[in-house]
């Protein structure tokens, strides 16, 4: 079985949490693309962890995970990150944690350039995590970085880098002022991050291949979301890479693969971090309040995200793009507070009420159409079966799945791994 878990909204849609919950299905767990500029909470008996690269399969005994080609390398991040969980008490060994010889490397100049880039827009910024990844990519696609199976082959490693330093260093000097690299400073970063991650890489895609010969189940694990896409999100406030579950194959080694499962995960109320059109949002204390109660900081930045009600429109133009064919629609718990349950059903552009997504250039123009439904008002944090929801509450799940198109299989109730009722 093949199956790719994604996020149809802004992200932080609560992937990790359903990633990890699903693990225990899944023989090898496989990051397509995306690097540390987002993360994923899981919680288990463990504790709490905050994962940016490894993927989340990382808590499960047997389960082989893998970095693909697809994802930003960041060397200096996934140790800091192997550091934390293993300090916790899980093994990451080089039979559980495989890394593609083909995956690109984040090298030390792609945060500063972001950083640098990020203060030159001043107030048009994009609203980086500043984790390299624009950069990263550019570069990439300009055949500007080296790939992490370089590392195991020195003399061509020195080669390659003394090349690309000098081209980065004009862009450094020339367009930002800015102080450039030495080959000491590459062989020092080499040293420090570049070793220590040197055993754990492979050919990941003959893995899968013969993973995927021997029947192997295999989970997808994709960052961010539908709106957050280089080419299908709301450009340019998106990602540097393919978000969507179509990239899976390509991103992680098995270019050929067909994806059969498709969960997409949706938050029963909208949330998005960073800049760019987010026509739901909320402001003032009705956004406080809703931020409060779902904890809505950023894993990565601590940053408030914004928030709002479930934008109906998007989240069906999400469903769409990832060819979702089960949903999860989690933290349903938080909307407990509430008497009645806002829904952004519509949208009105120019005048007219429509329910396509528009062209990113005209979406800031766009204005939620509201409706609202039945709130619960209980605790529904301990309920497991389907039967025991409120009414109200299943009322909700169904109006939702009605209007996206898709049936919701898993609600979440909490963030624990069992916290889930199975549809
Ligand atoms: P991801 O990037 O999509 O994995 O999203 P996040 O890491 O931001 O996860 C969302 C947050 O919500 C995490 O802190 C999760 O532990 C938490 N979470 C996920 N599902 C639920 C749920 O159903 N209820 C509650 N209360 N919290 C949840």
């Amino acid at each position: 079985m093949l199956t790719a878990i994604v996020g149809i909204n802004w992200g932080d849609e609560g992937k990790g949490r359903m990633v990890d919950l699903l693990t225990s299905e899944y023989d090898v767990v496989v990051r397509y693309q995306g690097g540390g500029n987002a993360g994923h909470t899981v919680v288990n008996e463990l504790g709490k962890f905050a994962l940016h690269l490894l993927p989340s399969g990382i808590f499960r005994k047997g389960v082989v995970n893998i970095l693909g080609n697809g994802v930003a390398l960041d060397c200096e991040s996934l140790w800091t990150e192997m550091q934390d969980v293993t300090g916790k008490g899980v093994a990451i060994t080089p039979e559980n944690l495989k890394i593609s010889d083909r995956a690109s490397l984040l090298l030390p100049w792609h945060r500063d350039l972001d950083g640098l880039e990020e203060a030159r827009l001043a107030d048009k910024k994009y609203g980086s995590t500043k984790q390299g990844i624009a950069p990263f990519y550019s570069d990439k696609y300009q055949k500007k970085t080296v790939m992490a199976g370089e590392l195991l082959y020195p003399d061509k490693l020195w080669e390659h880098l003394e090349g690309i330093l000098e081209w980065k260093n004009l862009t450094l000097e020339k367009v930002y002022g800015a102080k450039p690299y030495t080959m000491e400073d590459l062989r020092a970063w080499v040293a420090d991050y570049g070793e220590k991650i040197k055993p754990f890489i492979c050919d990941t895609g003959a893995f899968l291949r013969e993973a995927q010969a021997a029947g192997k189940s295999i989970l997808f694990e994709a960052q961010l979301g539908s709106l957050r896409d280089l080419d299908y999100g709301i450009y340019p406030y998106t990602t540097s890479s393919n978000a969507i579950a179509a990239y899976a194959p390509v991103g992680s080694g098995l270019p050929c693969a067909r994806i059969e499962k498709v969960v997409g995960v949706v938050k029963a109320y909208s949330s998005c971090v960073g800049e760019g059109p987010f026509t739901c949002e909320w402001f003032g204390e009705e956004a406080e309040k809703l931020r409060e109660a779902g904890g809505e900081y950023g894993a990565k930045t601590g940053r408030p995200r914004r928030v709002g009600p479930i934008d109906i429109v998007a989240t069906r133009y999400g469903v769409q793009c990832q060819g979702a064919t089960d949903i999860a629609l989690t933290k349903m718990d938080i909307l407990s507070y509430m008497d009645k349950i806002p829904v952004c059903a519509h949208y009105e552009l120019n005048g007219q009420q429509i329910d396509y997504f528009p062209f990113p250039a005209v979406l800031p123009d766009a204005k939620p159409v509201m409706e609202y439904m039945e709130g619960w008002q209980c605790d529904i944090s301990g309920v497991r079966r389907w039967e025991d929801l409120p009414e109200a509450a299943r009322k909700y799940v169904e109006y939702v799945e009605r209007q996206i198109g898709c049936h919701i299989t898993y609600v979440s109730v909490g963030p624990e791994r069992d916290s889930i009722i199975i549809r």
